[in-house]
């Protein structure tokens, strides 16, 4: 068993297509073990996209990680991480596999309507930057 963290994000959420994302999870056998529906602050945004921060498309990913609120959650399931990076789809949408949540709902690699986690490592500091222990269960 694995848990991986999901952000479905400001354009998937303006879309009201939470319900149908989340149906896509627990279709596959992830459950979702926690969830929040909050807005970023700007220095959320910076820190967990941190890695990405010499990138020329830092700026504006965390302005557009700020544009809404976020549904952020811990799915959980055997392979969970790789298990949600195939549900999720290609970064860029127009490179996503037709039925993959990207392909289905997302309108550029920008407003990309979901993140997960890319790695087990990851998952476990990403899970806790948003989540105590007693909030997943
Ligand atoms: P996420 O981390 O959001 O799950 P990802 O792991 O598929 O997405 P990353 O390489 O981690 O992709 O990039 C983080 C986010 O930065 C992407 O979701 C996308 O919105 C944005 N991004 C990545 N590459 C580019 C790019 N070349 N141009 C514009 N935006 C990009
Ligand atoms: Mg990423």
């Amino acid at each position: 068993m694995q848990q991986t963290l999901s952000i479905i994000k400001p354009d998937a959420v303006k879309k009201g297509v939470i319900g149908k994302i989340i149906d896509r999870f627990e279709s596959n056998g992830l459950r979702v073990a926690a969830a929040k529906k909050i807005k970023l602050s700007k220095c959320d945004a910076k820190a967990f996209y941190a890695i990405h921060s010499q990138r020329p498309f830092f700026n504006d990913l965390v302005d557009f990680m700020t544009s809404g609120p976020v549904v952020v959650m811990v799915l959980e399931g055997e392979n969970a991480v790789a298990k949600n990076r195939e549900l999720m789809g290609a970064t860029n949408p127009k490179e996503a596999t037709p039925g993959t949540i990207r392909a289905d709902f997302a309108d550029s690699i920008d407003a990309n309507a979901v993140h997960g986690s890319d790695s087990l490592e990851n998952a476990k500091n990403e899970i806790a930057f948003f989540f105590s222990s007693r909030e997943i269960c």
